[in-house]
């Protein structure tokens, strides 16, 4: 079979199926499959795959068609410029969640510049790091030396979060550990994209997602807001005062956030919407000298 027909074929199989992002989803696993790119394939598409490279492509296309995640058969997920891997132990890299980044970036360029010294120990905390997206991205973008943790309660999302940080050759640290119980230390900032879903909505998400992608990922508790109620209640003595805290949060979740993280002694907080428009980032400076609510 050609790479046109092959890749013809992915198309309507995976439309027909109801896939939402047929074209493209078939066309990332005719790449996984084959190692073509776009340019070599606008230029020889009747190039013919091999028995065993039509028979896998079939074969990823069979599984697709059952909802499992795209990036859980390719293996990888592009985030901030960077390839994270992926499997069912961890939330997916979501695009969003790079406004969290970038944020943290800006923020992390402020207190650079705000100390004296050449050389500040700055360091960051990833609260549910998970795939250690978050933490692993900061480290390689950030430009000048800081140091990382990523806390999971999940032993397997950190592995997973280990093997991406030595694929991209970062040193970071990962702490098994259910939110601060086993943290140690202050930080400069601490940053969390924890699982922020209502209970009652898991079921109303996609296939993909409700049935693939780890459940300890996505589930906030009834109201969507018990990680950060915890989170924001426990970390005053985890931050320098000057420090920052940094969550992703759901569209509808801003000022529960903003007005908890108040109480708590926070000042200049912030919201920042995502490309859609919707809120999606809080953040938020501690200052010692004020009293928690
Ligand atoms: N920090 C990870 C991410 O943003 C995982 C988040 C989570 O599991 N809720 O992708």
């Amino acid at each position: 079979m050609t790479l046109k027909a092959a890749y013809e074929k992915g198309i309507r199989q995976l439309e027909q199926s109801g896939i939402a992002e047929y074209e493209l989803d078939a066309w990332y696993l005719l790449e996984h499959v084959t190692g073509i790119t776009w340019a070599l394939y606008l230029l020889d598409s009747k190039k013919e795959l091999d028995a065993a490279q039509e028979t896998s492509y079939s074969a990823l296309l069979e599984k697709r068609t059952h909802r499992i995640p795209l990036q859980h058969l390719t293996g990888v997920q592009e985030f901030m410029g960077l390839d994270f891997q992926v499997n069912e132990h961890v939330l997916i890299p979501r695009q969003d969640t790079e406004i969290l980044v970038e944020t943290a970036l800006e923020i992390l360029k402020d207190i650079w510049q705000s100390y004296e010294e050449k050389t500040p120990k700055m360091n960051v905390l990833d609260m549910c790091t998970g795939s250690g997206c978050i933490v692993l991205s900061i480290l390689k973008l950030f430009g000048h030396p800081l140091s990382g943790i990523g806390v999971d309660i999940s032993g397997n999302a950190l592995e997973t979060a280990r093997k991406n940080a030595e694929n991209l050759n970062l040193e970071a640290v990962f702490l098994q550990s259910d939110l601060f119980e086993r943290v140690e230390g202050q930080f400069s900032m601490l940053i969390s994209n924890p699982p922020y879903i209502r209970s009652a909505q898991i079921q109303t998400l996609q296939k993909e997602v409700k049935e693939y992608e780890p459940v300890m990922a996505l589930d906030g508790g009834e109201d969507g807001l018990h990680f950060y109620r915890k989170i924001i209640q426990e970390c005053r003595q985890y931050l320098i005062s000057g420090g920052y805290l940094l969550f992703e949060i759901g569209y509808d979740q801003a000022s529960e956030v903003a007005k908890l993280m108040w109480n708590a002694g926070f000042r200049s907080i912030a919201v920042k919407k995502d490309l859609a428009g919707l809120d999606r980032v809080v953040s938020g400076r501690y200052d010692d000298r004020i009293e928690a609510r």
